[in-house]
């Protein structure tokens, strides 16, 4: 088992969640997570909380578990033993139905692969995340984004012809569009030289607060490791 030690702020939390008025529910709550495969335990996480605004980072060497802990939390994958709790939801409460439309408003997603539709423009790849999670059409707010963003000359262009700092950069605009309560980022740092790598940090950082999001980022990068101070360090496997 992993002995992650809890911040004091969530060592007062009363542990029947739905007593707590839901200003003071920790963003992100993690209890006894466990993820199996084989015979192997790849993630066990007695127990990791998240404040609202609290940005965060998960630690740990390559083969860790990092990734798989991501997905645990977005829901992309179900947990062997243990609960996810996302803005006071139990993710493992809801069918594949309702936690797709969950994740959709409530999580910002930014993956290694940028997973960007490649028959679509880039606005309509910001439009689309809107119609996925049923939320309406926001053309101003989709604007917006790209004009911050800096893609405006590109915003009608489709993901093959950008660089892949634009395309990075189109990856966090769609994880912030539906204003998201939590956003998740995986190694958005690691490929990049050190210039890029505090411009993508300060981005990510900036669009989070601007869209009242907390952002928890996987890496391996000693360069992220100073600029946030609450962690979650998961040891290298044996
Ligand atoms: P990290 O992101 O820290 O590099 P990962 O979460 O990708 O770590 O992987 C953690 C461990 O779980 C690795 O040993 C990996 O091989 C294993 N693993 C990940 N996905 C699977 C899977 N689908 N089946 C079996 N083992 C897996």
């Amino acid at each position: 088992m992993i002995g992650v030690k809890p911040l004091v702020s969530t060592e007062v939390l009363p542990s029947v969640a739905g007593r707590v008025p839901a200003a003071e529910q920790p963003v992100l709550r993690l209890d006894d997570l466990t993820r199996v495969y084989g015979a192997r335990t790849v993630v066990a996480i007695r127990l990791w909380a998240v404040a609202a605004g609290q940005h965060s980072l998960i630690l740990g060497p390559s083969g860790s578990g990092k990734t798989t802990v991501l997905h645990l939390i977005a829901g992309l994958l179900r947990p062997s033993r243990g609960s996810v709790r996302v803005a006071a939801q139990e993710l493992g409460a809801l069918t594949p139905a309702q936690l797709d439309a969950f994740r959709g408003r409530t999580i910002g997603i930014v993956l290694q692969r940028l997973h960007l539709i490649p028959a679509l423009t880039v606005r309509d790849n910001l439009r689309l995340a809107r119609t996925l999670a049923r939320l309406p059409p926001d053309p101003a707010r989709i604007d917006t984004l790209i004009a911050d963003l800096g893609l405006a000359a590109l915003a009608g262009a489709r993901p093959s012809r950008l660089s892949q700092g634009e395309a990075q950069r189109v990856a966090i605009a769609r994880a912030v569009v539906n204003r998201p309560a939590l956003i998740l980022a995986d190694e958005p740092t690691s490929a990049l030289d050190d210039a890029n790598c505090d411009a993508v940090f300060t981005l990510l950082r900036a669009q989070a607060e601007a869209s009242g999001a907390t952002l928890v980022i996987a890496t391996h990068d000693p360069r992220l490791q100073p600029l946030l101070q609450h962690r979650l360090e998961l040891p290298a496997q044996p």
